[in-house]
């Protein structure tokens, strides 16, 4: 069969003499173009029959009503243009593909995301043609790729033939583009992918989105988790008696006593509440006339204004309006602080289940195990995986917290979970579901009349907690750049877009980054949830049972060491150590090449530099472990691990003093405050003992030594030392002072 006779088409009851190619169809003929064997050109959906024993019927099946980012239908008007030519490009590779064999039957699927991909994004910027997409526009296009298949995937990484996906339309209507042209439909000026392969540039995208979704940055996570679990206290109180509201419990009074003024003279008459709107409405009115907001320690005033008839006047929005405002943000920050320290994923999130168990009194699917140490009363919460990937178990378990034995405390994220079933409540029993989470679609009150309640979407999650950032973290004071910048002006978009540029898997990258060290500037509740959470992965090795958190944690690892080594090259950070003066000249040539490349290509490159290193690094509160001398790794010499077993720090045997010594060791500023500590306390106590005469006998000799180690680490890394040595004097003096008083 020649090309040409395959370019000849049929028409549905076709005649020899009907025969004619593709691009001789006006687009008022269309409707009589048979692309496939069961469909003609204008049909909704394209079917083709499986071609392989045991594939589904719908594997060849293509809607052309493909749901774009922007919430249109590829099928709606505003798309007719850009449906036109999606059409015919598919008929040009059904009926006369440049390659003689088109697509095969199975690839069905990948045609509809690639073009809802590509067709998206040029919705968004507003292109309806391929003779549009010049080489800047595709190079606009390749640039947001990885974003674009970041944010609709659950997954947080991309691989190359996902990336290829993204490419596969520019690819067609490059190989297609004669035929195309023929039939009306112009083609790209040039090759998208210049003098690169299409695969190529896929891999680089590839590669490009393993560090893509970076944790928030610490000035905009920081206020972020300080504002809400500062909500969970006090204020959570306070809205749940707001909710009185929609409780409304005088309703269910036989009577109630109200006063009614007759001829000049107050009366008490009793009478039935009402349940209807108006007496409704009356009643939340007068409730909110009169609550009060609690005053938090320390202040002076209520932590709110009241919500009297003053109220609308001064701030524009009704008192009912503003509890809902309230509602919202304390129902947003429970899902933060479980979301954010538990590192499960918004799908997760939305799964777990209402209610408290009668048994052990904790929120559903929670339960608590001792540590291996005996030490701590460990806080797991089991959920079924929203979508199960190979070889993972259906279910798994999140650490929601630590706490030590004696304690009576509870993990910020279980107090969440207690929280919002008693948030919850006033609609329970309207629930059509048991998940924790349900929804209505009450607009901006809530419906005094209880009506049925949903499971919520990840979707109306994650809008929430967007709304979180806009109304309650104040981003408006952000700085352009934040202190361990990847990119130009990183925090500009945050700061102008108000917070609403955050996803959900960002609240991951920092669950992981803060495990592995702990942000000092994080509210002390805070702090000690993550310190927690950082003994439950190095001292328990619960959270290392969880594959999605190992993951996690890797690829923040990855990310941490691409930043050690970037900072280091941009001379940000200097690293201390004998593993980071190895990293300092290995590195040092790059500094040179570096200097007058954009931030964000100077960050590709040393990614590119690390992965070619193969440095593989393992965290502690006090030293970033870099592996690579396996011979001289003192842990396991410790422990007289055979060299070919040591692949990882040995757990067991590693610590502060000896990994110091080592040729592995390296620290930078993330382990400031750890070394800040052990210098204070070693060198005022050999202060302590030298005043009193006692260094003599050289019993003291270890302390100097450690305070010395510390004070030359700290100096290497820019701590500032004479704040310290102030902080020496200032104890030794107050000591003095205690001394003379006894
Ligand atoms: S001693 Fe410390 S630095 Fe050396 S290999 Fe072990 S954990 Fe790493």
């Amino acid at each position: 069969m020649t090309i040409e006779s395959r370019i000849l088409t049929d028409l549905p009851n076709r005649a020899d003499d009907q025969l004619k190619p593709l691009w001789e169809y006006s687009d008022e003929e269309l409707h009589m173009l048979r692309v496939t064997e069961f469909s003609t050109f204008l049909d909704h959906t394209w079917e083709r029959k499986p071609t392989t024993a045991g594939q589904r019927e719908s594997i060849g099946r293509l809607n052309w009503g493909i749901e774009l980012f922007d919430g249109t239908r590829l099928t709606d008007p505003q798309n007719s243009r850009r449906l036109l030519w999606a059409r015919k490009l598919m008929a040009v590779l059904l009926k006369a593909p440049s390659d003689c064999f088109g697509p095969a039957v199975a690839s069905t699927g990948s045609f509809r995301r690639g073009f809802q991909w590509l067709l998206s994004w040029m919705s968004n910027h507003g292109y309806h043609h391929p003779h549009e997409l010049t080489p800047d526009v595709v190079s606009h296009y390749l640039e947001d790729l990885p974003r674009i298949l970041l944010d609709h995937q659950e997954s947080e990484g991309i691989s190359g033939s996902q990336a290829a996906l993204g490419l596969k339309i520019l690819t067609c209507l490059w190989t297609e583009r004669r035929v195309l042209t023929l039939w009306g439909v112009p083609s790209m000026p040039v090759n998208p992918f210049g003098t690169k392969s299409a695969g190529s540039h896929a891999k680089q995208i590839a590669t490009k989105t393993r560090g893509w979704i970076q944790p928030l940055p610490d000035e905009v996570a920081i206020p972020m988790f300080n504002k809400a679990a500062w909500f969970l206290n006090t204020p959570a109180e306070d809205v749940i008696q707001l909710l009185d509201v929609v409780r409304d419990p005088i309703a269910d009074s036989d009577c109630i006593e109200v006063v009614v003024v007759m001829k000049g003279k107050e009366h008490i008459r009793r009478r039935k509440p009402g349940k209807r709107p108006a007496p409704r409405q009356r009643r939340a009115k007068k409730f909110l006339d009169s609550f009060q907001f609690s005053t938090l320690p320390g202040d002076t005033h209520p932590w709110h204004p009241p919500l009297n008839e003053n109220y609308e006047a001064s701030r524009g929005m009704t008192p009912t309006a503003r509890v809902r405002q309230l509602f919202e943000a304390v129902r947003e920050a429970c899902a933060i602080n479980i979301q954010g320290t538990t590192g499960m994923r918004i799908s997760e999130l939305m799964g777990i289940k209402a209610g408290l168990d009668p048994v052990t009194d904790l929120p559903l699917g929670v339960r608590i195990e001792s540590s291996a140490t005996g030490l701590y009363d460990v806080y797991l919460i089991r959920t079924e995986l929203a979508k199960t990937e190979k070889g993972l178990p259906r279910e798994v378990d999140w650490v929601l917290g630590l706490r030590p034995k004696d304690s009576t405390e509870e993990p910020l994220a279980v107090r969440a979970l207690r929280l919002l079933n008693r948030l919850y409540e006033p609609w329970r029993p309207w629930a059509n579901t048991s998940r924790l989470f349900i929804m209505d679609t009450g607009g901006e009150t809530f419906r005094l009349k209880t009506t049925s309640q949903s499971a919520m979407t990840s979707q109306t999650m994650t809008g929430g907690m967007k709304r979180f950032f806009e109304r309650w973290v104040d981003l408006s004071g952000l700085p352009d750049e934040s202190k361990h910048k990847i990119r130009d002006n990183d925090l500009v978009a945050w700061r102008e877009s108000k917070g609403t540029i955050f996803t959900t898997h960002m609240l991951r990258k920092s669950w992981a980054q803060y495990v592995f060290a702990v942000d000092p500037a994080l509210a002390p509740a805070i702090q000690l949830q993550f310190h927690h959470l950082s003994l439950a992965m190095t001292d328990t090795g619960y959270i290392g049972s969880n594959p999605l958190l190992m993951t996690s944690m890797n690829q923040v690892a990855e990310q941490q060491r691409n930043l050690m080594v970037f900072e280091t090259i941009m001379g940000r950070s200097p690293i201390a150590g004998k593993m980071g003066e190895q990293i300092e000249r290995a590195t040092r040539g790059l500094t040179e090449d570096f200097k007058n490349l954009p931030i964000s290509e100077a960050w590709q490159r040393t990614v590119e530099f690390c992965d070619e290193q193969g440095l593989t690094i393992f965290f502690s509160p006090y030293a970033t472990c870099l592996p690579i001398h396996t011979s001289t790794m003192r842990c396991h010499d410790e422990a007289h691990t055979p060299v070919g077993l040591r692949l990882k720090p040995n757990y067991a045997t590693r610590e502060s003093s000896l990994c110091a010594g080592c040729d592995n060791f390296a620290i930078d500023y993330r382990h400031i405050p750890f070394w800040q500590e052990r210098y204070l306390q070693n060198w005022i106590t050999y202060k302590q003992a030298e005043k009193r005469g006692e260094t003599s006998g050289g019993q003291f000799r270890v302390f100097l030594d450690r305070a010395q180690q510390a004070g030359k680490l700290l100096k290497k890394v820019g701590a500032d030392m004479k704040a310290l040595e102030r902080q020496v004097k200032m104890t030794l003096k107050e000591d003095h002072a205690l001394a003379r008083v006894h």
